[in-house]
């Protein structure tokens, strides 16, 4: 390489461009693209990655500088990998730098050398294997140890102990003088060597599945994995990962936040004799470094994680699935707004491998892309064995008198259903005891003092809280306007239905899942854990309980509230309500006995709702495309939302206008239209006050080739400096 090479490098931060800058002039060895290098920046020292080596820069010579030094020897990022984090960036419109140090772990993003292959653990021995962590209760610490290394027989890092334990040497020496435990070395992807369990004979639905995803090995397909839950879906993802394993290759697994339970691992590792890599953000730091640098050597070889996961270098890709492909969560909401399914199929395409999306409410664009032969529909039409299907019925509540949410009928119906000894499961997607406080004296509501929006009331931990912006205060004792000591709560939350319950049903006992009551580390699993074993006969939960768990002996449930997905603001309201509802009806039921889901509405006519209960989702989804075909609303178009916000009234639209005046001038595109710019549907959040400006394109193309234009023309506008503003490609929420 000649001195005077042009290294053209990605530093981290919202500048579009890439940095140049000189090599040292005593580099022997070739540099490769993709390498980590420490350069100069103003005043300090940055961790930057090279993208490309050039000729010539735009910039003159006397004010480039050399880098300070080389980091990485080969690159952690191979060339197809680079390649494919340019194009999310150049498809999101998001800045390069951004983009390739989201895909690094983060100490390797400050540019610390990766952590060696392999480290010094601990593992139990066959006493220490017999011990009962639980009678340890002295010694809090060793037996917290004893736990974690029960559920990894093949060893822990003792980084990684302490990261989760707390600094617990000397507990790790008294157990060692015990004889409970002895060291080992570990590698980056530790194996653990166990008999696979058997699979079970595939039925005539499920091979078929298994050989059409098996004929496309090698090369690119899409397929849409369309089943029902508990159709047998996950051990069609099995005998698939299964096959790729054996050819040598790897698996990447991605699954939505809520849906990667220990349930899930438990069963992937018994029924492939494997240990599973995870990478999801409950792992500290450390953790996560290992399972990305054991992915990216092929050591590990299965690798199951969340949104974030795509972005993990995997040279020998050889499948990728995403499972419950329609959930919100596989969209990054915040700075580099990707979709982690939508990247996944182009991840495929390029790797040249199939990917599998499955869902049991597959999301309209999915279901578009397969009528269009884009991808390849596989139906699932029926439960395993002789499970059926949960029946549906509408509570209409118009003229009820509801007790904390409930109306009679539905009270009634969980009656009998306790006294039959069943268990009763119900959906209320609101934590926290009442959306709001108001004083029956003057009116006074909540509000929120940064926030368009009301703060819930917490009486478990005796707050105030915007679910918005986080702001939290003591719950007044008398009006802050009045001083009347009359406030009262109103509406329903989860904490206040739980009280309702307990005062209804004084006999049962209620188990409640949200956030608020799962927020310890390792409570949802004991939760879960005793309701499986019986100990709660009524359940309530918000959406992480419509995901991933079944729940074999709820034959009742109950959703509360469906009216604010049936005319909410965002043309997306109805799908996800409906998604919702067949989600949360399918934990229930079991073989000798079907489920049944009751639903409270206001709106018992509502044509979507008459659709889903009577028809189906299927037929509720092809009635949603028809009408988004009407209204040339996506996925019959494509569009992209620009965000900008401040703390002062008049700037956010400005800037949007000035934005919109400058798209006018470009180039013209079939179709473009533009919607606003509007106040955001919340117009104040956090203190800022934000707005919209909506683009609509049908054709996808000419909608990029006009946003790499207009992007560039974004940040010359005068308004762009008054404002924080942001692009969202294939916009999920309108918030
Ligand atoms: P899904 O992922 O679609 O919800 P699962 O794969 O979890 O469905 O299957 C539901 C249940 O049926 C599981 O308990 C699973 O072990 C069982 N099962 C799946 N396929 C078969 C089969 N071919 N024979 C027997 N049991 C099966
Ligand atoms: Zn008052
Ligand atoms: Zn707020």
């Amino acid at each position: 390489m000649s001195p005077t090479s042009i290294l053209r490098i990605a530093l981290p931060g919202p500048i579009r461009s890439l940095f140049d800058y000189l090599p040292p002039i005593d580099q022997g060895e070739t540099l490769i693209p993709g390498i980590r290098l420490q350069v100069p920046f103003g005043r300090t020292s940055r961790c930057g990655v090279l993208i490309e080596i050039d000729t010539w820069s735009k910039l003159p010579a006397a004010r480039l500088k050399r880098i300070e030094s080389v980091i990485d020897r080969t690159p952690l990022l191979d060339e197809a990998h680079l390649a494919f984090l340019l194009w999310a960036a150049n498809y999101y419109q998001h800045p390069l730098g951004d983009v390739v140090f989201h895909a690094f772990p983060v100490r390797l993003r400050k540019g610390q050398l990766p952590t060696s292959a392999t480290a010094k653990g601990w593992r139990l021995t066959p006493a220490g294997a017999a011990v009962d962590p639980t009678l340890l209760h002295r010694a809090y610490r060793q037996a917290a140890i004893l736990t974690r290394l029960k559920t990894h027989p093949e060893g822990l890092v003792q980084q990684q102990l302490i990261e989760q334990c707390g600094d617990c040497r000397p507990s790790l020496r008294s157990l060692r003088e015990k004889q409970w435990i002895e060291p080992c070395e570990i590698g980056l992807a530790p194996t653990l060597a166990v008999d696979p369990a058997p699979s079970p004979v595939l039925s005539e639905a499920q091979s078929q599945a298994v050989n059409q995803v098996a004929e496309q090995f090698n090369r690119f397909k899409a397929f849409l994995l369309d089943g029902v839950t508990g159709s047998g879906k996950t051990e069609v993802y099995l005998n698939l990962i299964e096959q790729v394993l054996q050819q040598g290759q790897q698996v990447l697994v991605l699954v939505p936040e809520i849906g990667l339970t220990p349930q899930l691992v438990r069963r992937f590792e018994q029924r492939l004799g494997l240990t599973v890599t995870l990478l999801h953000s409950g792992l500290s730091d450390g953790e996560r470094e290992r399972a990305w640098l054991a992915a990216g050597r092929a050591e590990a070889r299965l690798l199951v994680g969340t949104r974030s996961a795509i972005f993990t270098p995997m040279p020998r890709l050889g499948l990728i699935i995403v499972d419950e492909e329609h959930d919100l969560s596989y969209k990054q909401q915040e700075g580099f707004r990707y979709s982690a399914r939508d990247l996944a199929v182009v991840r495929a395409r390029r790797t040249g491998c199939p990917i599998l999306l499955g869902s049991a409410t597959p999301s309209l664009e999915s279901l578009h892309n397969s009528q269009l032969s884009r991808y390849r529909r596989i139906p699932l039409l029926e439960r395993v064995g002789k499970a059926r299907l949960p029946k549906m019925e509408i509570i209409d509540i118009r003229s009820s008198r509801l007790e904390g949410g409930l109306s009679p009928v539905l009270i009634s119906r969980i009656n009998s259903g306790l006294r039959a000894g069943e268990q009763v499961m119900l959906f209320l997607n609101r934590r926290g005891y009442a959306p709001l406080v108001t004083c029956h004296a003057c009116g006074w509501l909540s509000d929120c003092p940064r926030c368009d929006a009301r703060m819930t009331l917490h009486l478990v931990s005796k707050l105030l809280w915007c679910h918005h912006c986080g702001h939290q205060q003591k719950i007044p004792s008398a009006c802050p306007s009045c001083g009347s000591p009359d406030l009262r709560p109103l509406g329903q939350g989860t904490e206040r239905l739980e009280s309702a319950l307990t005062r209804l049903f004084p006999d049962h006992s209620v188990a409640r899942i949200d956030r608020d009551s799962t927020s310890r580390k390792g409570s949802l699993e004991k939760l879960l854990k005793e309701i499986r074993a019986g100990h709660h006969d009524l359940l309530i939960g918000t959406q992480m309980l419509a995901k991933g768990h079944h729940f074999p002996n709820v034959t009742l449930v109950g959703l509360l509230d469906v009216d604010q997905g049936l005319f909410g603001a965002d043309y997306r309201a109805a799908e996800r309500m409906a998604q919702l509802i067949i989600q949360v009806a399918g934990r229930a039921g079991r073989a000798e006995k079907p489920g049944r889901v009751l639903i409270q509405t206001r709106h018992p006519d509502h044509p979507l709702l008459q659709t889903l209960i009577l028809r189906g989702y299927s037929t509720f989804a092809q009635d949603a495309l028809a009408e988004r075909q009407l209204a040339s609303l996506p996925p019959f178009s494509y569009q992209a939302l620009l965000r900008a916000e401040s703390t002062r009234q008049e700037d956010p639209i400005n800037f949007l206008t000035e934005a919109a005046t400058a798209g006018r001038a470009l180039q013209a595109t079939d179709g473009l239209e533009f919607w606003g710019p509007v106040p955001a549907p919340m117009e104040r959040r956090a203190g800022k006050i934000r707005a919209h400006l909506l683009v609509q394109v049908t054709d996808r193309a000419q909608l990029h080739r006009w946003l790499d234009q207009w992007t560039l023309r974004l940040a010359e506008l005068p308004g762009a400096s008054k404002v924080r503003w942001s692009l969202d490609v294939d916009p999920q929420e309108m918030l």
